[in-house]
């Protein structure tokens, strides 16, 4: 007898993934020249030169016992304050190494803050669209996903949705701005009606309502677009960062959690995290990429290509009828399908255009569909005819 929800997370490949398995083969049939593929939201830039030049330095210079070594479960005490002193610079904080909980990515981070919350009935709120696996990570914890419809007219907050959702079962909120998949970041004025509920809320309930901030498009922003730092707006914040988008490093798998002394019972809460690690047999995050990160903390890839890509596809596709809100950061925008069956819509750009795109569905959202533009300018420019062609399908 096996756990039969492992059995199935296991076997169940993610449609993103089945997407880009299928360009792969298509790829390997007909070339890449003629296969559009916007599945996956792997970065397609290379990571600055100081990732490189300081893991080759790292390797050349520091004593090995210490730099493979297992370093402090919560991460080396130097490495927090580094990227303390990053944050405050940015973020006009003042956070030090024991604000600072190393994780193997942001989703590692999202895991002990969720593991390290939960109690059985609790309940998290998160917001359509989402990332698919918040729904594997919360439940994982023990606790069940109360999911709000998207505002499809702008992707902010449907605030009456929210506050009906509301109830003494709510443990937590978490937020995804900039988002995946819409690329929407919150407004002020979103972020300051959200933490005024929860303010609200918790007091009614008599038991903190934390909002999990999972950031890792954080850098990724057009136009200069302002994303409100929310420990500034909300004592019960835990931020969940990620290198994995803004310095281009997925496969290094490089987070952090910040618990702020300003959280009811801050010492608790990073403890129930710290046990969570543990729990979940993290053990430390790696530790010579906590060096790397914490050195190159406040640079970013170069990641203009992302808003070039942007602004062609936006612009594109407007043109050709589809609707599409702007997004204001991240590699992903989410324009609505030109049938309300997202799937179907997705499956003939796939069948008779080799165009994959993923369906809104998946995402808490039908109706749209999923364009993830981290790939080279050339295949923006050549995929327009394609998206044409889609289009003049359905007229
Ligand atoms: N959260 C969101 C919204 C994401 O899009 C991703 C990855 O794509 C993650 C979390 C996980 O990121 P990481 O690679 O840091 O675990």
């Amino acid at each position: 007898m096996l756990n039969e929800r492992m059995v199935s997370l296991g076997t169940q490949r993610s449609v993103i993934r089945e997407l880009f398995e299928y360009g792969k083969q298509k790829i390997a049939e007909i070339g890449e020249e003629n296969v559009y593929d916007f599945s996956l939201g792997n970065p397609s830039v290379p990571s600055p030169a100081c990732v490189n030049e300081t893991a080759v330095r790292l390797i050349n210079e520091m004593d090995p016992v210490v730099l493979h070594g297992y370093t402090s479960a919560q991460g080396d005490a130097g490495v927090r304050q580094m990227i303390a002193d990053s944050i405050n610079a940015r973020f006009d904080t003042s956070f030090g190494p024991d604000n600072l909980y190393m994780t193997v990515g942001a989703a590692a981070a999202l895991c002990c803050c969720l593991n390290g919350l939960s109690c059985p009935g609790d309940e998290f709120i998160v917001f359509a669209p989402y990332f698919p696996e918040y729904k594997v990570f919360i439940e994982g914890a023990g606790a069940s996903m109360k999911l709000i419809p998207a505002d499809i007219e702008n992707f902010q907050i449907d605030f009456d949705a929210f506050k009906q959702a509301i109830n003494e079962h709510t443990k937590g909120v978490l937020v995804n701005s900039p988002n995946n998949p819409c690329g929407a970041v919150y407004s002020e004025e979103t972020v300051k009606k959200l933490t005024a509920i929860l303010e609200e809320k918790s007091a009614e309930y008599n038991h903190p309502i934390y909002l999990i901030a999972d950031e890792p498009y954080r850098e990724i922003v057009f136009e200069g677009t302002f994303v409100p730092y929310l420990p500034k707006y909300y004592k019960n914040t835990l931020v969940c960062y990620s290198w994995s988008k803004s310095l281009s490093l997925p496969g290094e798998r490089m987070g952090y959690i910040v618990v702020p002394d300003e959280m009811d019972e801050h010492e608790l809460v990073y403890a129930a995290i710290a046990g969570a690690g543990r729990s979940l047999g993290y053990v430390n995050a790696p530790g010579l990429f906590q060096r790397v990160c914490a050195a190159c903390a406040s640079e970013t890839a170069d990641i203009s290509v992302y808003e070039t890509n942007k602004n062609l596809l936006v612009s594109g596709l407007r043109d050709m009828g589809y609707h599409v809100v702007e997004p204001g950061g991240t590699f992903y925008m989410f324009p609505r399908t030109l049938i309300p069956d997202d799937v179907a819509f997705c499956e003939r750009a796939k069948t008779d255009f080799n165009l994959l795109i993923v369906p809104g569905v998946g995402f808490g959202c039908p109706g749209h569909a999923r364009i993830s533009y981290c790939v080279p300018t050339e295949r923006v420019k050549r995929s327009l005819d394609v998206f044409e062609k889609l289009a003049k399908s359905y007229q």
